[in-house]
């Protein structure tokens, strides 16, 4: 007999809950949205000379095209539909600070081959996503940051001793993906003949666990997060050979926001608010690190 009012105090406390959440906005927002940045909205923001803020603001939301497939920076989780990680985060502040709350976020899933079509057509008011500040990208689209640096680095089979490092490559299957700074680098550098190409880093994960190939290069970070999720099988070689300082993509004649959201990074490098999302994200893997400076141009 007291087996019900247990159970009903139970679904009383799941209601609760479920209200507190809703109060909180954390959940059952159109966009899924559940920040960990609670950065405070900003109120009548002007950004003089953008057209792209005027874009925004006409349409009362902004779209951000992200990546929805990388645990730690983007990564979308399939039953709830909310988005999560430091990239994310990044792309949360930059909305709150130009006026936008997380219900007003529309995110555009672009993989890195679309990121500067996807600008530069206007598909996507900013892109945050892993995205290496480069000259050549820089010939169509801007960039506000780096608001990090990460480097490129190897992902192999756990029990896989052979591969060191990017010289010891050579025969091996490599697989990275189309349009990145990293496959670039591969053939750039000839570190092997044997390349696979995907359009996501998750298609050549899965294709090392499956042994169809033999590493995944791509941004330490990235891998990070894909070791983690595997560690009995998955491991990052630890041995960096490059700089991928990443920005927030912009479209390229708007210098006027490339000079709000680059006060905006620098805000949230100044008062804490990079290192708490930095702690709540990526650093969850222990690994510190700390806000590079901002490049203006
Ligand atoms: N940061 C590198 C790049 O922008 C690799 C990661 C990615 O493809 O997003 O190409």
């Amino acid at each position: 007999m007291r087996r019900v009012p247990i159970r009903v105090l139970g679904v009383l406390l799941a209601v609760l809950a479920l209200a507190l959440g809703a109060a909180c906005g954390r959940e059952g927002s159109p966009s899924g949205a559940a920040p960990v940045a609670g950065v405070p909205v900003a109120q009548n923001v002007q950004v003089p000379g953008s057209p792209t803020f005027a874009a925004m603001q006409q349409r009362g939301r902004i779209v951000i095209g992200v990546k929805n497939d990388q645990p730690g920076l983007g990564i979308q989780d399939p039953t709830t539909g909310q988005y999560t990680g430091f990239d994310i985060e990044i792309g949360r502040m930059i909305a709150a600070g130009l006026g936008f709350g997380p219900e007003q976020i529309e995110y555009k899933v672009v993989p890195s081959a679309a990121r500067e079509d996807a600008i530069s057509r206007g598909d996507v008011d900013m892109y945050v996503g892993t995205y290496t500040i480069n000259d050549s990208r820089k010939q169509r689209v801007s960039f506000a940051g780096p608001y990090f640096v990460a480097g490129q680095d190897l992902l192999v089979r756990a029990d896989d001793q052979s591969i060191t490092g990017p010289q010891t490559l050579q025969g091996k299957r490599v697989c990275s993906v189309t349009g990145s700074t990293p496959i670039q680098r591969v053939r750039d550098q000839n570190l092997t003949t044997n390349v696979v190409e995907f359009q996501n880093y998750s298609q050549c994960v899965d294709a090392l666990r499956g042994g169809q190939v033999d590493a995944v290069t791509t941004d330490n970070a990235i891998l990070a997060g894909y070791a983690a999720q595997a560690p009995d099988q998955l491991r990052v070689v630890g041995q960096t050979f490059s700089s991928e300082p990443y920005g927030v993509g912009l479209p390229l004649n708007d210098a006027a926001l490339r000079n709000k959201v680059n006060d905006l990074i620098q805000q949230a490098e100044n008062d804490g608010t990079w290192q708490r999302l930095y702690n709540e994200t990526l650093g969850r893997s222990g690994t510190q690190a700390s806000p590079p400076p901002i490049q203006r141009y």
